[in-house]
């Protein structure tokens, strides 16, 4: 079967003909019709935040993790305190990579299978004068639980900390209006909800905090300050564009606008969800979070308690029905998730159902029911 599997992943997922089609041409790195491209989307991207009168739009080139390491790298200064509220593997990587860069990061655990409390963070900075900037992940892609970004961003805004969010595998889905929430700086890429292709990510930046951050990255190609001054002057990109990816992003873009921009997108995948954990939970699956704190982004499912199930012949199982699933993140407990977004559908979903019932009857597993 040569035909292209469905990714049911956090990314990269899978893409409209269009986005790829738009990916068969060269682009010269210094043209104008390539700065023009590139403009435009920085441009499209601040519509998406209403971002135009408070934040500038900076891309850099790699995956998702690149632009998180670049923008605590440009916004906390080596002398600042980061506090990472911890409630999963995404914010355990967000606390590493800041320590890696030699600022002092406090990690400030919750449960997994919680959102962060803002009012333990709003304690934390009233008990703890010393932390400058807090990173919180908006949705934690290592369980699907979406965190309270509003609230946090209020609380940061009360103390006058700054606030870095990695919006990655909610950008685009998830409602975030800079008019209304005061970040410094958030995190998203090319490859998540956009539906674009991996291989950028951009950083939305307040201006008012912009100048400062002249001089605070430790890393040549990590500095967003530099990235930015150098985009404003020439159009270009600092170093080599990913083109095919932005020109790709920029098609991606064009089609989320098309199709009714972020509440259109956020139906689309909420609808997705419900298809999923519906057919999942008639089949016996249970998802490990409570549906009140699940986003629409990617489901956590435990693996069914029966002596035959193996996650990699189940894997590879589903994939031989043409659908990618993938794996748990979670350290206690085995699990495995399966991704609500990308450019799919209610048939798309109902047909990943059907190839794990199919699966199953496979594997000789009567259903997916977990241990507990
Ligand atoms: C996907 C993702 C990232 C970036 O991962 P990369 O593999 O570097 O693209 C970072 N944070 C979250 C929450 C994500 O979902």
């Amino acid at each position: 079967m040569d035909r292209d599997r469905i990714l049911l992943t956090p990314g990269p997922l899978t893409t409209t003909l269009r986005t790829k089609l738009a990916m068969l041409k060269d682009w010269g790195s210094w043209d104008a019709d390539f700065n023009a491209v590139t403009a435009a989307l920085r441009s499209r991207l601040l519509d998406i935040v209403h971002g135009h009168d408070s934040h500038v739009l900076v891309p850099l080139q790699g995956s998702g993790t690149f632009s998180v390491e670049a923008a605590v790298a440009t916004l906390v200064p080596k002398a600042g305190h980061v506090l990472v509220p911890d409630n999963g593997a995404y914010c355990k990587r967000a606390a590493k990579l800041t320590q890696m860069m030699g600022r002092k990061a406090t990690v400030m655990p919750f449960a997994e299978d919680a959102p962060v409390a803002a009012a333990a963070v709003d304690e934390r900075l009233k008990a703890d004068p010393s932390i400058t900037h807090v990173v919180l992940v908006h949705c934690e892609t290592g369980t699907g639980v979406e965190n309270p970004l509003a609230e946090i961003a209020q609380v940061c805004a009360r103390h006058g900390k700054g606030l870095i969010v990695d919006a990655m595998s909610s950008f685009g889905a998830l409602p975030i209006d800079a008019r209304h929430i005061r970040f410094d700086a958030l995190v998203a890429a090319s490859g998540k909800c956009l539906e674009g292709v991996p291989g950028m990510g951009f950083v939305f930046i307040r201006k008012a905090v912009l100048e400062a951050c002249a001089g605070n990255s430790q890393s040549l190609a990590m500095d967003l300050h530099d990235q930015h001054v150098y985009m404003e002057k020439t159009g270009q990109w600092r170093f080599t564009p990913p083109t095919h990816v932005v020109v790709a992003l920029a098609e991606a873009v064009a089609q989320f606008v098309e199709e009714g921009g972020q509440p259109a997108r956020l139906a689309r995948y909420a609808g997705n969800y419900r298809t999923l954990v519906d057919g999942m939970g008639a089949l016996g699956f249970k998802p490990f979070l409570k549906p009140e704190i699940q986003a629409p982004i990617i489901v956590t499912f435990h693996a069914p308690a029966h002596p035959s199930y193996d996650f990699k012949r189940f894997y590879a199982a589903a994939k031989q029905r043409g659908f990618i699933l993938y794996p748990g993140k979670l350290t206690q407990l085995e699990t495995f998730r399966v991704g609500c977004i990308g450019a799919i559908g209610h048939n798309e979903m109902q047909q990943a159902v059907a190839a794990v019932a199919d699966t199953l009857r496979e594997m000789g597993i009567p259903d997916g029911t977990p241990a507990l």
